[in-house]
């Protein structure tokens, strides 16, 4: 097997008002209008020269691929960046996520047949590193072709983009610096231990993530810096991979499939959509899945805006309060203009109700996440808001019980970790609204003390603990 041959020519298209612009600078919102961009290949219909099953073939073929650049996400190279060389693009072994069932146990809880598709198993541990490999590599190429000798690598983050921005821009080296913003105190001791131990500058502004994004934003339009959020196209276009990930998984069949995504900034559901989409184009998937968009009903715009009947929908940004997901607490989508763009043209080929977008509460997404955990899965609290979600679309009856609901668990259960300690120990601060069931908390117990460990001599302190571990599980002897 060897490296693609084919090559696109991609241009920024702006969503605002059209206008488009050449890929040999780095473009964030259009000069025009300020609207944001998606990366379009003008080639793109030489691809329909290739059959379907020609590209099933190849994509399936690829799977077994000893090339690193074939490896993670640009096992879909013409789908996304053909523009790359080999030489630029990145892989720290990101992508090909597995899709993990739900046991028997869990879905005879939910009557739902879930799947959860564990991003956290990325190398940062979170879906961002998707974007970034693609962001990345594409900086690489610039940098090579450009002959750029320094441009600084920098976002405003809640936490995971600065993370995997981090990650990338220490292996890439050379011209890269690297330098996150972050919103001080509200990213986990995880997510700040990531970028410090990557070595970036970490900055932290007072207030919110929309705080660090203006700083960010100004120092994009008059520096030579690579910005790493979500208004990167680039990062959208590495994203796209997850749903031809989903797509393979399933043979390239996605009839009685629906995929439930958390909403933050909006990037992620929008490169799902858009995915899918192209493969659609390209006759590779024959049916869309459908997609549902879950928000906590404490940073709810998205939802808020699709709540409304059309033709009566009004875009209009939220305050949002605590929520324990975090990754998600965002009342200004970036990506919102690219909500809108593909659920238009889901509608337009799937109909009404092939995208949604559900509404759920704090104490579901926290209730949702231990259950999952409970039964193997390692979802973080967007996993768990998924998995709410995917609950009440049984509720609404959106779905059914023969359908097959993959639940994006966006992180790693590990990074989130202080909110199942809040769960445990009751300590939720009160904005959050959560109170835990005390059926599903969960604490160490000491099960010797130390006063009987300095008394008993060391043999009988033993039969002594494993007396006691009898006694607390009521084990029988053999
Ligand atoms: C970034 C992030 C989200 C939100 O994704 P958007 O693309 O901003 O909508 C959800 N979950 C996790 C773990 C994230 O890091
Ligand atoms: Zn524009």
């Amino acid at each position: 097997m060897s490296f693609p041959t084919y090559r696109g020519s991609m241009q920024y298209v702006c969503l605002g008002c059209g206008a488009t612009y050449g890929i040999s600078e780095l473009h964030y919102t259009c000069p025009t209008c300020g609207g944001v961009f998606v990366l379009r290949d003008q080639n793109f219909d030489q691809l329909k020269k290739t059959t379907a099953q020609e590209w099933r073939n190849i994509f399936d073929a690829r799977a077994a691929s000893k090339i690193p650049a074939l490896r993670g996400i640009f096992r879909f190279y013409e789908l996304m960046a053909p523009v790359l060389e080999q030489e630029d693009i990145l892989y720290l072994g990101e992508g090909n996520t597995p899709l993990v069932d739900s046991p028997p146990a869990l879905r005879a809880e939910l009557g739902l047949k879930t799947v959860y598709k564990n991003d956290g198993q990325n190398p940062s541990a979170s879906f961002k590193d998707r974007g970034m490999a693609c962001a990345f590599s594409f900086l690489k190429s610039l940098i090579r072709t450009q002959g750029w000798t320094e441009v600084l690598a920098i976002c405003a983050s809640t936490g995971d983009t600065s993370a995997s921005a981090a990650l990338y821009a220490s292996y890439v080296g050379g011209a890269v610096k690297s330098a996150v913003i972050l919103p001080a105190g509200k990213v986990t001791p995880q997510q700040l231990a990531q970028p410090l131990g990557s070595g970036a500058v970490v900055l932290e502004v007072p207030g919110v993530f929309d705080d660090c994004m203006k700083v960010v934003e100004h120092l994009a339009d008059n520096y030579r810096v690579a910005l790493l959020n979500s208004k990167n196209a680039w990062r959208i276009l590495g994203q796209e991979s997850y749903a031809f990930e989903v797509a393979q998984w399933y043979d390239w069949d996605m009839r009685g499939a629906c995929v439930f995504v958390p909403i933050g900034n909006a990037g992620n559901i929008t490169a799902i959509m858009g995915g899918f989409l192209k493969l659609h184009a390209l006759g590779i998937i024959e049916t869309l899945p459908r997609v549902f968009g879950v928000q906590s009903h404490h940073a709810d715009p998205v939802f808020r805006y699709y709540a409304a009947e059309a033709g009566r929908r009004e875009y209009k940004p939220v305050e949002v309060t605590a929520s324990v997901a975090q990754a998600a607490m965002i009342g200004n989508p970036v990506s919102f203009p690219r909500v809108r763009h593909f659920a238009e043209q889901y509608e337009a080929i799937s109909g009404p109700g092939s995208f949604q977008v559900l509404q759920v509460t704090e104490q579901q997404i926290m209730d949702s996440m231990i259950q999952a955990n409970r039964h193997g899965h390692i979802a973080c609290t967007q996993g768990g808001e998924c998995l709410a979600g995917a609950k009440r679309a049984l509720e609404l009856g959106l779905v059914s019980a023969s359908e097959t609901l993959v639940l994006d668990a966006t992180a790693h259960h590990l990074k989130f970790i202080g909110f199942q300690e809040m769960y445990f120990t009751n300590s939720f601060p009160a904005e959050f609204g959560v109170t835990p069931r005390p059926e599903l908390a969960n604490r160490p117990e000491l099960i010797i003390t130390q006063a009987d460990k300095d008394r008993l001599p060391a043999k009988d302190y033993v039969v002594q603990a494993a007396g006691n571990v009898v006694a607390r599980l009521g084990l029988a002897k053999k």
